[in-house]
């Protein structure tokens, strides 16, 4: 259903953002008959609209048991190809993947939406929270072109908002769920989507990654095909965020040139790059998305992940409207479930993505070009959770004949963070709430001294 202006202002559930995350959370919900709200700043046919690569590996449909319908997907890609710095040398990493038509795939998860009785509040900001008795109560939000405040009463709050949570920033600091990053945990990325002069030559079939550190400090930039005749391309690139870079800069430095057409479309934004919240849920409100930072730490892709945590967390949800009881201790098993479906992996990823991201360009071509990490591994290290034992093993072996026993070292230390994260998201995640705040402490001690081994500064928390 949709309603402008007009509408009932307490709901069951009350969504905070109409990303992949809000919407499919609102969808799983409503259609169980709750009362579904979801607020949405931009106006309802620009939601979608975001700034993305737009690749999503199939294994994500897969694993949700639905897919979007034929016309939302613009490419199909038969896996990723990652270049070193100085573009001689490859890994191929199998895998399906699809290049999705975003605004499309938006609008058609919001009809899902609608179609099973949520309800769009449009072109509505969330600008406030009213917290009583240690519950959030009401949502303040305001409508675009009109004055004051409406008040949005809920029982269940969810942040889908993005990397820049509106929500969960409003709420009191000693909420677990209001933690602050570092900006180093991020990365920030500046894309364009481009109808080329000429069709591209090679590697159409691929979602094709370069790691260059000048071009890309931090992170990595990347040219997806989004058309199966070469000639559409989405081409962007992210840099850690730690005020020193700035993507846009270096993409007309870079990169401009390179890609020369007619531009279709051109966004930046911010990308998490870190393990999940250590909770998705506190009181009443539950975070989900990049709002929680349900993103892969290594390749930033989360439009998958932020699918499955929303089913994941919507489970937890209904249970807990059916039973009446609405609490961090009644809906806890969210973190349990997410964890080992993803959050896991994640944290685990998370050490890599800092190791990753201390190497150097002649780092990464002297491990690409002596095929010392190859696409299965690649393939494992990103899709599997069991990924560490794999890399470290190959790695070991080609490196002991190849000589590098500094590198070894590194990786031996890798492995050993890795997979004590791992063990620390999957067999120490506590049982209940009140075992977060001892489990937080153990995390951060463990990433503290990862950081001080391999000399990495985190830089300032963000601030908002
Ligand atoms: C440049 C770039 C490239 C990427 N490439 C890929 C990729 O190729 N593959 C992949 O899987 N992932 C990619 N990602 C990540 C992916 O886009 C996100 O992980 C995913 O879209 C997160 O969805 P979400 O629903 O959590 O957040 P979002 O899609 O950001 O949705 C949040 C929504 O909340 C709304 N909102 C925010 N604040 C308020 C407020 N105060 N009031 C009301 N509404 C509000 C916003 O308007 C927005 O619609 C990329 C991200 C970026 C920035």
């Amino acid at each position: 259903m949709f309603l402008s202006g007009d509408y009932r202002l307490k709901y069951d559930v009350v969504v905070v953002g109409a990303g992949v995350a809000g919407l499919n959370t609102a969808y799983e919900i409503a259609s169980k008959g709750f009362n579904v709200a979801i607020i949405e700043s931009k106006p309802r046919n620009r939601i979608g609209d975001k700034t993305c690569g737009d690749a999503i590996g199939t294994h994500h449909f897969n694993e949700l048991g639905w897919k979007p319908s034929e016309d939302i997907i613009d490419h199909i890609y038969s896996g990723v190809k990652i270049y070193d710095p100085t573009e001689e040398y490859a890994i191929e990493v199998p895998g399906e993947g699809v290049s999705v038509n975003r605004i499309k795939f938006g609008q058609w998860l919001l009809k899902r939406a609608l179609d099973h009785g949520a309800i769009l509040l449009d072109r509505h900001v969330l600008l406030k929270i009213v917290v009583s008795n240690n519950f959030v109560v009401k949502a303040l939000v305001k409508e675009s072109g009109k004055p004051g405040l409406k008040e949005v009463e809920g029982k269940v709050f969810v942040d889908a908002s993005g990397a820049k949570p509106a929500l969960r920033t409003k709420l009191p600091l000693e909420w677990p769920v209001s933690e602050r990053p570092y900006m180093t945990d991020y990365n920030i990325a500046y894309r364009e989507v481009v109808e080329l002069e000429k069709p591209l030559e090679k590697d159409i079939e691929y979602a094709v990654i370069y790691l260059n550190t000048e071009i890309a400090p931090g992170g990595y930039w990347w040219f997806f095909p989004k058309s199966r005749d070469g000639l559409i391309v989405n081409v962007g690139l992210g840099v850690i965020w730690d005020g020193k870079y700035n993507p846009r800069f270096n993409y007309e430095r870079y990169l401009r040139k390179r890609f020369s057409g007619k531009l279709i479309h051109r966004g930046g934004g911010l990308v998490p790059t870190r393990r999940p919240l250590p909770t998705l849920v506190w009181r009443n409100v539950v975070v989900v998305g990049d709002a929680a930072y349900t993103v892969n730490p290594v390749h930033g892709g989360g439009i998958g992940s932020s699918l499955l945590a929303s089913s994941i967390v919507s489970k937890y949800i209904i249970e807990s409207l059916e039973k009446g009881v609405i609490n961090e201790e009644t809906m806890w098993g969210m973190n349990r479930e997410y964890m080992v479906a993803y959050g896991a992996k994640q944290a685990s990823l998370d050490i890599l993505r800092m190791y990753l991201q201390k190497l150097s360009d002649e780092d990464f071509t002297w491990l690409i070009k002596n095929r010392i990490v190859d696409g299965e591994s690649i393939y494992m290290l990103s899709s599997k959770a069991d990924l560490a034992r794999e890399i470290v093993h190959n790695i070991s072996s080609m490196l002991r004949l190849l000589g590098k026993p500094s590198i070894l070292n590194q990786l031996r230390t890798l492995k050993k963070y890795m997979d004590l994260v791992k063990k620390l998201y999957l067999d120490n995640y506590p049982d209940k709430p009140s075992e977060l705040a001892k489990w937080i402490v153990e995390v951060e001690r463990i990433y503290d001294k990862y950081r001080s081994i391999i000399g990495y500064d985190p830089g300032e928390r963000v601030k908002w």
